[in-house]
């Protein structure tokens, strides 16, 4: 299904024009309109799907699939030096298109980005009560 107000939609299914680096009957992948670094791509599935929650097992699969041919691709083709494959759900999460959609983005020496956390300081303690509460 495709959703009439979505954006990734209308761009995954070529209804606008975009940088598209890949393309089969089921994803397109676009260059990112703010890349954090040279070649920055994101994977979209031409059906709707919110999240990955949404997103059925089979395109989940083919997704990563993709998502490592498209990034070994942009390492050997632009000259990286590593990738980071990102993917986000829910405002809280960084999500700001309510369509899914895998982050592909080439990194080199010296790019000045940063993708990360800051880390946390658990006690061993306090991460069994959280390994506990997650197999409970
Ligand atoms: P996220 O924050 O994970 O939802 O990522 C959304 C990404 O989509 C951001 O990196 C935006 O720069 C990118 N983006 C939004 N609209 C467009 C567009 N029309 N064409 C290309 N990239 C877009
Ligand atoms: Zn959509």
């Amino acid at each position: 299904m495709k959703k009439d107000d979505c954006i990734f939609c209308k761009i995954a299914n070529g209804e606008i024009p975009s940088n598209t680096v890949y393309e089969d009957d089921d994803f397109r992948a676009i260059l990112d309109m703010g890349p954090a670094a040279k070649g920055h791509t994101l994977l979209l599935p031409k059906q709707h799907a919110d999240n990955i929650f949404e997103l059925p097992d089979e395109t989940a699969a083919k997704a990563l699939v993709i998502a490592k041919q498209i990034g070994k691709k942009l390492v050997d083709k632009l000259g990286a030096d590593g990738l980071n494959i990102v993917q986000n759900n829910g405002e809280v999460a960084g999500q700001t298109v309510m369509h899914f959609h895998i982050h592909i983005i080439p990194r080199y020496n010296n790019d000045n980005q940063k993708i990360g956390w800051v880390p946390g300081k658990p006690s061993s303690e306090e991460l069994l009560e959280v390994c506990k509460q997650i197999n409970a």
